[in-house]
């Protein structure tokens, strides 16, 4: 089995990207994978656009031929009421496995206060917070998350792209410290990720997309480094099942 942790429907307006679910099923099915956690792309900062992009995530993981889980994207600069009820619907509701920051498109430093706001939505909501790393330093750097992960160390924190290329010595480094922090090194280079997995083991590192062009790229990277079954599984679908509880 194969899941992918990163998986975006919808239009960006940050970065003008497009990817519809007649995409998701034929690339997901052309590289047989099986699914995985969707999110929103970037929509408009309206409370409106939002419950869309929410709802059409909701409508694909019900209608697709494969296995899908969706994960909350709400502008944290919303009012807190808003935020909170959004929230609450996604997961309670339409059965949403994990909350996400994207600092860079949200204009959001992950220490500040609306951010906290949603480090404690998801200890409420007992959800994993995932939070973009890489693209969009100075928010961006994975040590600006240092401050909320002590504070949160119940909460389960995944670093999107594990700091990217250029930062994931950083991400790695948190990785090690923080036993709530989990990597998802989509474009990181595959000698960077050799390196995190040499030194935090299979168990903190989840396959990831983030773009269907992507899938063949991240899933040669981990066939290229690791040999053992075991630590494939764990990082192609394992680690994904745990950290966000997904029942498969
Ligand atoms: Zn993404």
């Amino acid at each position: 089995m194969i899941l992918d942790a990163h998986v975006h429907l919808g239009h960006d307006v940050v970065f003008d990207e497009d990817q519809s679910e007649e995409q998701l099923e034929e690339f997901y099915a052309k590289y047989q994978v099986d699914g995985g956690i969707i999110q929103p792309y970037i929509v408009r900062p309206y409370l409106e656009d939002t419950q869309a992009i929410h709802d059409r995530i909701a409508a694909f993981v019900k209608t697709s031929t494969k296995r899908w889980w969706g994960m909350v994207s709400i502008n944290p600069h919303f009012r807190p009421q808003d935020y909170e009820a959004e929230a609450q619907r996604c997961v309670k509701d339409l059965g949403f496995v994990g909350l996400k920051i994207t600092p860079i498109a949200h204009a959001c430093h992950p220490a500040s206060q609306d951010a906290l706001h949603v480090f404690e939505m998801a200890r409420a909501l007992s959800v994993p917070l995932m939070i973009h790393t890489g693209a969009g330093i100075p928010f961006s750097d994975p040590i600006s998350v240092v401050k909320a992960l002590e504070s949160f160390k119940d909460v389960v924190v995944v670093l999107a792209h594990a700091g990217s290329e250029m930062h994931n010595q950083q991400a790695t480094y948190l990785a090690e410290k923080f036993d709530n922090l989990y990597l998802e090194p989509s474009w990181v280079g595959v000698i960077g990720v050799g390196h995190m997995i040499k030194r935090l083991g299979s168990t903190k590192v989840m396959f990831s997309s983030d773009n269907i062009y992507q899938i063949p790229v991240e899933l040669a990277k981990y066939h290229s480094i690791l040999s053992d079954q075991n630590d494939l599984d764990n990082v192609l679908y394992k680690n994904v099942v745990s950290v966000y509880n997904l029942k498969i």
